[in-house]
């Protein structure tokens, strides 16, 4: 506490990101970034972008990304929202359409900014449990079980845990609250769960974001994205358009368009890495771990004898480093981001050790 804080400031638990190491040749399995570099494309892209233009600052409605976000997952630019990272998209959902008489509800493991964003914001919340196997149980999110909620929010696939809900059942929480906003974080959909982005057609109350640093490989370069109505979305420019008035520089702009253009590297890549996760996943197996159904570019994974605390210490000493969260119910889960194919082996050949 400082004299010189705001007061809401020491009030704050500030979100801790997984570590950015300074050290060289570890084998980084712990913040879910794309093992590929972004498409070739992508680099041609941001050097091209790089000239004198730089002087003027950008398109404040991102006009030209908007609409390759558009073309990419097939709506109209006016259901679109960009925004530097979709960390910053969930910042203004959350003051934008979050914020109600009756709590926010969530899961209670989850994406643990969520929580952070509400203290910022002064947000009412309460957190469901997931089943004792770790999935989103639907019924929560209806109004039968628990009232009616403020908002809903919750990821799919949920992270950690990598397991995701069927397009029915997320219409289902949708349909069934239909005065109420539901945000459906889809920051690993690409890695193979379904994408609840057509819904947003039918279903005014659904907002749905996405992030460029995952399957696009672009975390370093700070966008994210959300579709919904026209009303969403105008609440989200609001709050935008009363914090920053240029989100997106002109060099992310120009690699995100041409990321969103490049399908043919995105399939291939993603591709790629949906293998891996499947050859990780036996690998892992095979040793003793307890593995739940990934849909994301992670594994969730629990040794039924060994501490995770000590197995993430031992891949430490070993230059790999996963990611280890001490909170309830998960503290002695790992998970571990999917890398290349080598980086695969090299993780389950220092798991054998370790274990
Ligand atoms: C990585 C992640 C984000 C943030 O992505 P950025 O676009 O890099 O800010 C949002 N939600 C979830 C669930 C994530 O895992």
């Amino acid at each position: 506490m400082s004299r010189f804080w705001s007061p809401v400031v020491g009030t704050l638990s500030p979100y801790v990101p997984g570590e950015q190491p300074k050290l060289q040749n570890l084998v980084k399995l712990n913040t879910n970034e794309h093992p590929y570099g972004p498409s070739p494309k992508v680099l041609e892209a941001i050097r091209a972008a790089c000239d004198d233009t730089l002087k003027l600052y950008p398109d404040p409605s991102s006009d030209r990304l908007r609409q390759a976000v558009a073309t990419a997952v097939g709506v109209a630019p006016a259901r679109v929202f960009v925004g530097n990272g979709s960390d910053e998209v969930l910042a203004h959902a959350f003051l934008a359409l979050l914020k109600h008489e009756r709590p926010l509800r969530f899961p209670d493991i989850t994406y643990s900014f969520y929580p952070v964003y509400c203290g910022l914001y002064g947000i009412d919340y309460e957190t469901l449990p997931l089943t004792e196997d770790f999935r989103i149980d639907v019924e929560d999110y209806l109004p039968g079980r628990h009232g009616q909620a403020g908002a809903i929010i919750f990821p799919n696939p949920n992270a950690p845990t990598g397991r995701a809900l069927s397009v029915a059942e997320i219409e289902r929480i949708v349909a069934g609250n239909p005065d109420t906003v539901v945000v459906v974080d889809e920051a690993y959909v690409d890695f193979g769960a379904e994408s609840v982005i057509a819904l947003t057609e039918r279903h005014d109350n659904l907002l749905v974001i996405h992030t460029l640093s995952k399957s696009r490989s672009l975390a370093g370069l700070r966008v994210g994205f959300a579709v919904g109505s026209p009303e969403l979305i105008d609440g989200l420019e609001r709050v935008k358009n009363s914090f920053n008035s240029y989100p997106v520089d002109r060099l992310a702009s120009a690699g995100a368009v041409a990321a969103l253009e490049d399908v043919e590297y995105f399939e291939q890549t993603r591709q790629a890495v949906i293998q891996t996760r499947g050859r990780m996943t036996a690998g892992l197996q095979a040793l003793g771990f307890e593995v739940l159904p990934s849909s994301a570019n992670f594994v969730f994974v629990r040794h039924p004898s060994r501490d995770a605390g000590e197995l993430a210490a031992g891949l430490r000493e070993r230059s790999i480093i996963v990611r280890h969260f001490r909170l309830p119910r998960i503290d002695q889960f790992l998970r571990i981001t999917v890398g290349t194919d080598a980086q695969c082996d090299l993780l389950l050949k220092a798991l054998a050790e370790v274990v």
